[in-house]
């Protein structure tokens, strides 16, 4: 026999289009392997047969609410039925249990008021639409029946929609677990105000988004016996700390600056501020405000949010001195000195801003000016100061501003979970995961690396989970299944973080040994790496390496992983800071023999962030996952644009391609025995006539059409890949 016709002269199909990725049309002439093929935009075609698809002539005028109603499971048919539910709101829709949530970019506050939260309370998945509610539902269903914890992983790329999100999630967990009678400042109210301090915090604009979070965070909602929130962790990964002194046009620095820029009078007086564009650390981009946002406003509500989370007004008023105090230090530049070799403030202007931020820190001013242009350098014989050139000077200006910052960040975050504090006794939790997309740019650097690093992470264990929940669908059905393939990641893993020669621990030797360049590096990599399928050695660079990701190659320079992955402070800014008058300065730099005591080796950005994600992994493993795929439809942040490449991409980087060929490894259609009648009976209505039970007349039209390999369960019919059209051809040959 040889291979079953799903494509005959007459048939609607798919077939791929530059512009579309997919567009619609019909079979008119089959040669051999090739189709020809009038599209729906008028053109003629010709492709091969193979690279056709059937179009589901069956799926209802607004789509199918889950993709496991298509009659076919295949890309072209996943993207239809999305753009189809897009354009008329419906921005949820499942594939079997994940949801994939397309950013409306608009508001649609009816989707999340407390009438819909009531009418989601307690609701069997799957009876109501698709919804970030029920997922969070279910979580809670899960976690309260069965006594375990559970997880929520949302995913995308910038700008899709995580974050929001994550902060409907909150806001219906905060729903089914709060304490509505309680007074004061509850466990609840302090989760969800922690959103707004972390975001000013740790928020920016950037070109992709105007509200972009600069950092992974992973909550963790304890519970009591009573499914009441008891407690709450939070966790952060990677803030981005290049942008405290570093941003491109149209880009802005962290939201706090220019809050507090944007403070009452009096308190700009307190901290000398003046106008945001007088700062070299926000001057540096055109972009200043954001549309239809207030920083007054939010510099208001910061602080009321500050409040609820349990952040004194005196930390309060050394937090705002902080990110001030940054400002100024950003304003100090250097002029040569004596010689080329050394180097001197450049103006009054400059010793201005000194001054203001030795004031601000509550530090020496001649001691910061000196942390800021000379190193001591201990040699067997003597100790020496060096003085630095006005380069190193400023250079060394930055590295204290993002230390300080990045310092500030994890104080917050500590502060946050100290003051919402933590349940011992909970044994339940719900946690849930806002974490960077896979990401790939013309430029990738040591920031893309760690992020697609955790993306290959939650890949794998997302491809796992995939395959349990399919393997319960069978089991539930009582069908017999053995599983075909199961490509895994493990060997991209492998390449990055195996504790023997992957890329991290070469990077860690490559920092630890003083004469290594970018280039000893990257040759070491090549060497290393040459026969390995996961890892290329791109043509014409000295140093760039690519990886070969499950979501697709990306190509990494070299040239700063090194310095990126020093997690060192220059012991001169330690111990400036670690002496300043200025308490909580002081306690954001402990000084160095208790720290020393917590890791005498050298330490690595890389290296520490593995074990994090490792810790993560773990925790995540614990829990009953349930995944939520965001989408961002269009690159100009506007509502009602489908843009089809834009789409298909993601949906291969979140994995949802993936977990559809999962599917289609097994069996991707299934029909109850009604329906399975219902369309097929015309091709044998004498077994209608008969008076079989349902799985036997659908398994009589099923022999009768020869068809080999499908599964009848309990109450379904199971068909492998390509089945249900071959079906459907021999029903369109009727
Ligand atoms: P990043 O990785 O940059 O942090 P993100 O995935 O967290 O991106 P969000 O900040 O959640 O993206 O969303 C970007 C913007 O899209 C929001 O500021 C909001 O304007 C809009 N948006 C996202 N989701 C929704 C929604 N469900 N309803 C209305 N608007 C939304
Ligand atoms: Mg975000």
């Amino acid at each position: 026999m040889g291979k079953p016709v799903t494509i005959v002269v007459g048939s609607q199909i798919w077939v791929e289009n530059p512009e579309l990725v997919w567009i619609d049309g019909e079979v008119i002439n089959i040669k051999g392997e090739d189709a020809e093929i009038q599209i729906s935009n008028g053109n003629k075609v010709v492709a091969k047969v193979s690279k056709i698809y059937p179009k589901d002539m069956d799926m209802p005028a607004g789509g199918v609410d889950d993709m496991t109603k298509l009659s076919y499971l295949h890309e072209p048919g996943v993207l239809c039925n999305l753009a189809t539910r897009y354009e008329s709101n419906e921005i949820y829709t499942y594939t079997g249990n994940i949801l994939i949530a397309i950013n409306p970019f608009q508001s649609l506050s009816h989707l999340y008021d407390t009438v819909m939260m009531e009418r989601y309370n307690g609701v069997p998945f799957g009876e109501l639409g698709p919804h970030v509610f029920a997922i969070a539902d279910a979580a809670y269903r899960e976690m309260i029946n069965e006594g375990k914890s559970n997880s929520i992983l949302v995913s995308g790329e910038s700008g899709a929609g995580k974050t929001e999100t994550t902060k409907m999630l909150m806001r219906y967990l905060a729903y089914l677990g709060g304490n509505a009678a309680a007074e004061g400042r509850t466990v609840e109210q302090q989760v969800l105000e922690s959103n707004p301090v972390l975001e000013a915090f740790g928020n920016a604009k950037t070109v992709k988004n105007n509200n972009s979070s600069r950092f992974g965070k992973f909550v963790e909602i304890q519970f009591d016996k009573r499914g009441r929130i008891s407690g709450a962790a939070i966790r952060t990964y990677l803030l981005e700390r290049s942008r405290v002194c570093q941003i491109s046009d149209l880009e802005r620095n962290y939201h706090c600056f220019y809050l507090l820029c944007a403070a009452p009078e009096q308190e700009k007086e307190k901290y000398k501020l003046g106008d945001p564009k007088s700062y070299h650390y926000l001057n540096q981009s055109n972009c200043y405000q954001l549309d239809g946002i207030s920083d007054e406003h939010n510099y208001l509500s910061t602080r009321r949010a500050m409040d609820v989370v349990g952040i004194s007004v005196v930390e309060q008023e050394a937090i705002f001195s902080v990110v001030a105090a940054i400002l100024h230090l950003g304003n100090i530049d250097f002029a040569n000195g004596e010689d080329n070799d050394s180097s001197v403030l450049k103006n009054d202007e400059s010793l201005f801003h000194l001054q203001m931020t030795a004031e601000l820190l509550m530090c020496n001013p001649r001691a910061l000016e000196d942390a800021l242009c000379k190193r001591v350098m201990v040699t067997p014989e003597e100790i020496i100061k060096r003085s630095l050139d006005p380069h190193g000077a400023t250079v060394s200006r930055d590295g204290l501003a993002k230390t300080i910052y990045s310092r500030l960040f994890d104080w917050l975050v500590d502060k946050i979970n100290v003051s919402i504090g933590q349940d011992p006794s909970s044994k339940c939790l719900i946690g849930v995961l806002d974490i960077y997309g896979f990401e790939s740019f013309k430029t990738n650097s040591f920031e893309q690396f760690c992020i697609n690093y955790t993306n290959e992470k939650l890949q794998q264990h997302f491809n796992k989970h995939v395959f349990k929940s399919e393997q319960e669908e069978y089991t539930r059905e009582e069908i017999d299944w053995s599983y075909i393939e199961f490509v895994d990641n493990k060997d991209v893993l492998d390449l990055i973080e195996q504790k023997k020669g992957g890329i991290i621990a070469l990077l860690d030797e490559a920092c630890m040994f003083p004469k290594s360049t970018h280039d000893t590096f990257s040759q070491k990599l090549y060497q290393t790496f040459k026969d390995n399928k996961r890892f290329i050695k791109p043509k014409l660079t000295r140093s760039d390496f690519t990886i070969v990701h499950y979501a697709g190659e990306v190509q990494y320079q070299s040239d700063q992983f090194l310095d990126k992955n020093k997690d060192y402070i220059v012991p001169e800014h330690r111990d400036l800071l670690s002496a300043s008058k200025c308490s909580f300065v002081a306690g954001l730099f402990p000084s160095l023999t208790e720290e020393a005591a917590k890791s005498s080796k050298f330490s690595s950005i890389s290296s520490r962030f593995k074990q994090q994600l490792q810790h993560l992994m773990e925790t995540l493993n614990a829990t009953e996952p349930h995944y939520i795929r965001c989408i961002k439809p269009n690159n100009v942040l506007k509502p009602a644009i489908f843009e089809n490449i834009n789409v298909v991409q993601q949906l291969h980087s979140g994995g949802v391609l993936e977990a559809v060929r999962i599917k289609c490894a097994g069996y991707p259609t299934y029909r109850n025995f009604f329906e399975f009648l219902t369309r097929f009976r015309i091709l044998a209505p004498e077994v209608l006539k008969m008076d079989f039970p349902e799985n036997e007349a659908c398994e009589k039209i099923l022999e009768k059409m020869g068809l080999k390999d499908y599964q009848i369960g309990k109450t379904m019919v199971f068909l492998r890949a390509g089945q249900m059209a071959e079906l459907d051809a021999k029903r369109t040959l009727m």
